[in-house]
């Protein structure tokens, strides 16, 4: 871990010793499609309509049973909801069809599943089972641009790659949750708390907007 990674955790940790996944989920199928819901939205939204989503389907083999206009009409507020209702009717029905209806731990299987980037495996992984991943989200991507962990041109991958080498191994998971905190109630992408930010010093924007 490097120095600066050190105390930008040690700032962060202390800033919001709470940080955590804010999206609401019973079990490891639940934090799935909350995930693969959450492309582009935001967790409240999602948190919205999940509870609707899982009284009507409860488990893998009914939401693989789903129509698919009644799970667009559910997740609508969500955005891309077609594309989404569509995916995780298919994805329930690979998990019954070589997963026993079980979420895979792995990330080359999670990714097979439809609608499943790296993104959502390195989510569900850590989430579900506390396997050391890195998630890079818009969040995780502005921050770590603007604190020069990463150049402005890295894409996801490569920001991804950089911030695992910077942060140990077991700091993965909860340096994803406080980047996201950070990113989403200090370092906002539109007006970023620049007054009460207790990043200063590791600011690499020129201009504070
Ligand atoms: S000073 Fe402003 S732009 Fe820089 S890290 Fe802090 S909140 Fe973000």
């Amino acid at each position: 871990m490097t120095n600066k990674a050190e105390k930008v955790y040690a700032i962060l940790d202390s800033t919001f010793p709470d940080a955590h996944c804010e999206l609401v989920f019973r079990n490891n199928f639940e934090l799935l499609c909350a995930v693969a819901l959450s492309a582009q939205t935001t967790d409240k939204r999602v948190n919205m309509v999940t509870p609707i989503l899982f009284s009507k389907y409860p488990d893998v083999k009914s939401l693989s049973e789903a129509d698919v206009e009644d799970v667009e009409a559910i997740i609508s507020p969500v955005g891309l909801y077609h594309h989404k209702a569509i995916n995780l009717i298919s994805m329930s029905k690979e998990l019954c069809l070589y997963f026993n209806g079980v979420v895979p731990d792995k990330k080359s299987d999670l990714v097979k599943l439809s609608g499943v980037g790296n993104k959502t495996a390195n989510v569900v992984m850590a989430e579900a089972f506390g396997i050391p991943a890195f998630a890079v989200d818009t969040h995780v991507s502005r921050v770590s641009k603007r604190l020069g962990f990463t150049k402005d041109i890295d894409d996801v991958s490569t920001v991804e790659r950089k911030l695992c080498r910077a942060f140990k191994r077991d700091r993965w998971i909860r340096s994803h949750h406080l980047f996201i905190f950070f990113g989403r109630y200090i370092c906002k992408a539109k007006s970023p708390d620049c007054n009460n930010c207790p990043l200063q010093a590791y600011c690499r924007m020129k201009k504070r907007p």
